[in-house]
């Protein structure tokens, strides 16, 4: 016999703020070896925390560190100083037991496999049994019913980027991390992906920490938006995103949205450092 609250704590965590982050990044340093014993300062005192269940999108001028914060987050990179901690430990316990879900530009979809194959990637790559039901279940989700037999190269750009998506969704990770995962697709084509991402979100509810450098699709996707400084980079600003959801594309053209848009793009234009 299950106690009546036991479901609730163990889908959603106790209001306390502990336990209600997902991801904690604390005073982080990261230097990057130069030639000569020189460094470079990628980051410097960043501080961000993500609940669970939330969307947040990073923004920041070009070489301020987005990416270093995923790969850090994702245990690709050590911080030099300050600590990462994902669900509570450290990025390589989420590994570990395979919670995390990444999806960057480069997607390196296996080209000589098929959709169905490159979602079910991960199964094999835990060593676990391919769930077929939910690898179907992903493509519906992402709209690729009809495309499972088919290869990387018969797809098109947008496609691909859906499958890298259902791939990082494969086994049901706590966390999401995309880099740009729209990056390469003209500007219809990377819309008509964002409001595909806001509906599996809808459905989902993933922690998700998406960089990007376009300001409308922060905007459409996050529950908030955090701008950071040029490098070395850190939390420059963080702006809550109260448009309720479903967002669809009626959101896009409301002057609420574009106020807001227009809000960020000035701040990401301005140079200054915010006081
Ligand atoms: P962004 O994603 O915001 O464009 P990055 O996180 O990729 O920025 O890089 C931040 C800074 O750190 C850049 O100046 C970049 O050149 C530097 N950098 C990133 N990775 C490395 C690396 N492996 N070695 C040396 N410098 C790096
Ligand atoms: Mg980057």
């Amino acid at each position: 016999m299950i106690h009546p609250g036991a479901a609730r704590m163990l889908t959603r965590p106790a209001t306390s703020p502990d336990t209600a982050t997902a991801i904690a990044l604390r005073g982080i340093v990261k230097e990057f070896p130069l030639r000569r014993g020189a460094t470079v300062r990628a980051l410097d005192g960043l501080d961000l925390e993500i609940a669970h269940g939330e969307f947040v999108a990073l923004l920041g001028p070009s070489g301020c560190g987005k990416s270093t914060v995923l790969r850090l987050v994702a245990g690709l990179e050590q911080a030099t100083e300050g600590t990462v901690s994902v669900e509570g430990a450290g990025p390589a316990d989420l590994i570990r037991s395979h919670r995390l879900g990444v999806a960057f530009q480069e997607h390196a979809l296996l080209p000589w496999a098929t959709v169905r194959d490159n979602i079910a990637l991960p199964f094999r790559v835990a060593g676990r049994p391919v769930d077929h039901e939910r690898v179907a279940a992903l493509i519906s989700l992402v709209g690729l019913r009809g495309f499972e037999t088919a290869r990387p190269r018969q797809l098109s750009g947008g496609m691909r980027q859906r499958v890298a998506i259902a791939r990082a969704l494969a086994l049901a990770p706590d966390v999401l991390l995309l880099d740009e995962p729209f990056g390469a697709l003209d500007a219809v084509t990377r819309r008509r992906m964002n409001l595909e991402l806001a509906r599996i979100w809808a459905e989902q509810h993933i922690t998700t920490l998406l960089v990007t450098h376009d300001v409308d699709e922060a905007v459409l996707l996050a529950d908030r938006v955090v701008v950071m400084t040029g490098r070395p980079g850190r939390v420059r600003h963080v702006r809550e995103i109260a448009i309720p959801r479903p967002r669809g594309t009626d959101v896009t053209r409301d002057p609420g949205f574009h106020a807001i848009v227009d809000e960020l793009t000035a701040l990401l234009d301005d140079p200054e450092e915010a006081p």
